[in-house]
């Protein structure tokens, strides 16, 4: 096992890694920005290296000052957390060349899983059901109005190297194609450096359903059931579920063998996660997270396990503790993401910490690194933590987080915190019959 590891990464995240350390007797070296000299994964890890200025380019993705990190430290595995360089084969590639070990998949499964048309062949390739859509890449306009007419509108025009929900436009008719065409691909370029653009059928009403595996790297895979997260803005997460409301035991063990046998078959390692769109019973690949995703611990509830001491674990090349027997589903979890944002706009709202308290009882679990006094800096991602609970049921679980979403205290700044008491007051979501659409919509109702 690893003597210590490098945690490349900030924030809650970073934080949850720390501590799946210190259970498992690890040490752990944080790494931070100057902005982060006070932030709680410095704090918190047994170590820390500050590797460069605020902006993530010069500190967080810088590839070099993580690598020179973990030789002064002598860290000899990373853990890339989610986000910044978890998914960047060629970050995965260096760490190959220094001898570190890298606490995820293979630099080669990064790549056929982040460009997403090779993702969406490999998948078909593999028994797992896409979307209807292009044949690859749509080169021109000419060739998008042939491959509309051959799916049917309404049709979603998507960026290959896309992520963070951009570079998506949606056409609902052939009169409306030219614009989401030209507009996804310019969207593309500015976003990702690059124009290629692909096609799908435009799904009406779907739920997000997407499917944790995990793999030992040498053939064996288990899936942990489904999270729902069909609660988003701006195609961005808000609120996540396991299970999902709608999906039957036979649905899951169904997917759920196909999604595992497909990542033992490429002898894929660690956690990943497959993202389908689940409509009329029927599920439809959008693409895989070849990463641990921010909902995980929703995960972890219901199966009563540590997906981040696995990751490590097996990285370590120990044999998976997972087995498919063994994996039971108990109670429902639900995960509300608290964001620094200002409602209606959800306007980045970063600022001090004057007051917080957090919520305690049975069945709660904060992931946070917010502190009384905490200064938010302005140039990183809003989330600044998660509330979690688990239930026997899922009322249970929805009473338990209105109960503690009243506890939590976080003054000084806006959050998203008074949308989600907004929200368990709403029959739809108490009865949990709610799509992909669902959110953006209530929102137009209320604040147009
Ligand atoms: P990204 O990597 O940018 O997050 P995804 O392919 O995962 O992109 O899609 C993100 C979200 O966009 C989905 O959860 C869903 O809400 C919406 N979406 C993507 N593809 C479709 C589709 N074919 N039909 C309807 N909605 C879609």
């Amino acid at each position: 096992m690893f003597q210590k590891i490098l945690i490349a990464n900030r924030g809650e995240i970073a934080l949850r890694v720390v501590r799946a350390c210190r259970e498992m007797g690890i040490l752990s070296v944080a790494v931070h920005s100057t902005a982060d000299a006070d932030a709680m994964h410095v704090r918190m890890a047994d170590e820390s290296v500050c590797i460069g200025p605020n902006p993530s380019a010069q500190s967080y993705l810088s590839i070099p000052a993580i690598i020179s990190a973990c030789e002064i430290t002598g860290a000899e595995a990373i853990h890339p957390g989610y986000g910044f360089l978890s998914e960047n084969a060629n970050f995965v590639q260096a760490l190959e060349d220094h001898g570190i070990t890298f606490i995820g998949p293979t630099a080669e499964h990064i790549r056929i899983m982040g460009d997403k048309i090779t993702a969406k062949e490999t998948a078909k390739s593999l028994g797992i059901p896409v979307v209807p859509g292009s044949d690859g890449g749509v080169p021109d306009f000419g060739s998008a109005k042939v491959v509309a007419k051959e799916i049917g509108y309404p049709v979603i025009i998507k960026a290959t190297a896309g992520g963070g929900g951009r570079g998506m436009k949606v056409a609902r008719d052939e009169s409306e194609l030219e614009i989401a065409f030209r507009t996804a691909r310019s969207e593309a370029k500015a976003a990702f450096g690059n124009d290629e653009v692909y096609m799908e059928k435009y799904l009406q009403k779907p739920r997000h359903i997407e499917i944790q595996v995990f793999g030992d790297g040498k053939g064996k895979a288990v899936h942990l059931g489904e999270r729902d997260c069909s609660l988003q803005r701006r195609h961005q997460k808000v609120l996540e579920e396991a299970p999902g409301p709608v999906i039957t035991p036979e649905q899951r063990a169904k997917i759920g063998k196909i999604c595992a046998d497909a990542v033992a078959k490429i002898n894929y390692i660690g956690a990943g996660t497959i993202e389908f769109l689940f409509e009329d019973g029927e599920f439809f690949f959008i693409e895989m997270n070849t990463r641990l995703q921010v909902e995980h611990p929703v995960t972890e509830a219901i199966f009563g396990v540590d997906l981040v001491r696995e990751q490590i674990r097996v990285a370590a090349g120990l044999p998976m503790e997972f087995t498919q027997e063994k994996l039971k589903i108990r109670g429902h979890s639900i995960e509300v993401r608290i964001n620094a944002e200002r409602l209606p706009n959800f306007a980045p709202c970063p600022g001090k910490i004057t007051q917080y308290h957090a919520p305690g009882g049975l069945g709660v679990r904060i992931d946070s690194a917010l502190y009384d006094g905490y200064s938010i800096p302005p140039y990183y991602d809003s989330l600044i933590g998660k509330l979690i609970v688990h239930g026997r049921d899922r009322p249970e679980a929805l009473a338990r987080l209105k109960r503690a979403l009243g506890e939590l205290i976080v003054d000084g700044i806006d959050t998203t915190v008074p949308l989600f008491h907004a929200l368990l007051d709403e029959p739809d979501i108490q009865s949990g019959s709610y799509s992909i659409h669902w959110l953006e919509k209530w929102l137009s109702a209320r604040f147009g």
